[in-house]
């Protein structure tokens, strides 16, 4: 037995006591609309696969053949032999889908964040603005940073006002706002509109994370900055690969000159290695399916009116939802976590978000349809969260 690492057994007691003791699922089935997880066979309305790209034939098709050609790996950063032609296209791609002048790629969505903020804000004098919901990478995206942080209250756009106008930001030598675009507990979208007029007024360089949104929203899924039609209008758009997109990696897009700067500073980049052939061509494969298919889109919305509604007609309280992000409210931890085992008995998996991922009073199921749900998948969802939930007298 090693000794050395006794002073865990404190630690993870406390875990548990706080109810943040995490036991992993098992997949085991490919990640779909209909799975295996944990030995049995459920509707799945726990994953990013928006579109279902996971098991799309032609992106599958895509990564045997960048297998076949160039091998599993780069085994080497970016900056040094790791830029393959692909990985190029792959960033013009995604520039033009965001709309940016340029993009660069990181190993994920949470380096993208990290990396922009960490190479951005490199003084005390700068300041870093940031909804108090955003995502954790972006969190720790200001540690890595030498800049102040401002933390306004979620959406708060008074709030928000009176940081900018504070002599502190004001005063500060570079400004920097990030917001999610939409926010992955809620599912409510940022008031981007508000945002950029407010950061504009003062001189305030916009970053949208936009993880899930990017697939999700706009017309053509472009993302947030395509909802609201203010193409060109938004300095920095963060994406990740890993939700719609269903492969993994992240990307940064935005002038020039900065993915000229980050090519040369972003830690990420220089000093850990590029993603594999494979997962870049099903990227660029994925883009394609996205260009192609928009009935997916399509049925990625009609699936989350369809369930949202549903929900919502059995007496459910959905939250603020705008997007395929659905919570279900429950209240109570040992309420949501029980919600969650009865509708597993019954062949429908949602995982309980509890205190302290979300605040006391606000625990719930987190419920995410993707364009892959059939309408009996969805119909037999509603009717067992209906039936459950009268049992357990959450609705009535
Ligand atoms: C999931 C998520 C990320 C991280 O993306 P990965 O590609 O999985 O690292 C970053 N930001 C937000 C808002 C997310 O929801």
């Amino acid at each position: 037995m090693n000794k050395k690492f006794d002073f865990l057994d404190a630690e993870i007691a406390q875990l548990k006591a706080e109810n943040r003791f995490i036991h992993l699922h098992e997949l085991q089935s490919a990640q779909s609309p209909v799975a295996v997880i944990d030995g049995k066979k459920v509707v799945n309305l726990t994953s990013n696969n928006y579109l279902n790209l996971t098991t799309h034939p032609k992106v599958k098709q895509a990564a045997i053949e960048a297998i076949e050609k160039y091998g599993i790996g780069t085994a080497a950063v970016r900056t040094i032999i790791g830029t393959m032609t692909m990985h190029e296209e792959l960033e013009r791609r995604l520039a033009a889908f965001k709309g940016a002048e340029a993009a660069i790629l990181t190993q994920s969505g949470f380096t993208a964040n990290t990396a922009t903020c960490q190479c951005l804000m490199t003084s005390p004098e700068d300041v870093l603005i940031s909804d108090e919901l955003n995502h954790a990478s972006i969190i720790d995206g200001g540690r890595l940073a030498k800049a102040k942080k401002k933390v306004y209250r979620h959406s708060d756009m008074a709030h928000l006002k009176e940081i900018l106008e504070s002599d502190e930001v004001k005063n500060a030598r570079r400004k920097l706002l990030v917001t999610d675009g939409v926010f992955s507990m809620d599912g409510d979208i940022c008031h981007l509109p508000d945002i950029v007029e407010l950061c504009d007024k003062h001189g305030v360089i916009t970053m949208i994370d936009d993880a899930h949104a990017s697939g999700v929203l706009g017309e053509h899924g472009h993302g947030t900055v395509e909802y609201f039609h203010m193409q060109g209008k938004v300095d920095i758009q963060i994406g990740t690969l890993s939700k719609a997109f269903a492969a993994v990696g992240g990307y940064v897009a935005g002038p020039q000159k900065l993915r000229d700067y980050m090519v040369s500073t972003a830690r990420p980049f220089l000093f850990s290695s590029s993603q594999p052939p494979s997962v870049i061509a099903t990227c660029l494969a994925g883009l394609d399916v996205i260009e192609n298919e928009p009935e997916r889109l399509q049925k990625l919305w009609d699936n989350t009116h369809y369930f949202k509604t549903a929900l919502q007609q059995a007496g459910f309280d959905t939250g603020h939802s705008q997007t395929p992000v659905t919570p279900v409210m429950v209240g109570d931890s040992a309420q949501a976590q029980e919600l969650s085992r009865r509708l597993f008995d019954e062949g429908v998996f949602a995982l309980a978000i509890v205190f302290p991922t979300v605040p006391r009073g606000k625990e719930r199921l987190r419920t995410i349809v993707t364009a892959g749900h059939t309408r009996e998948d969805l119909e037999f969802a509603a009717a067992k969260f209906a039936k459950v939930g009268k049992e357990m007298g959450l609705i009535k």
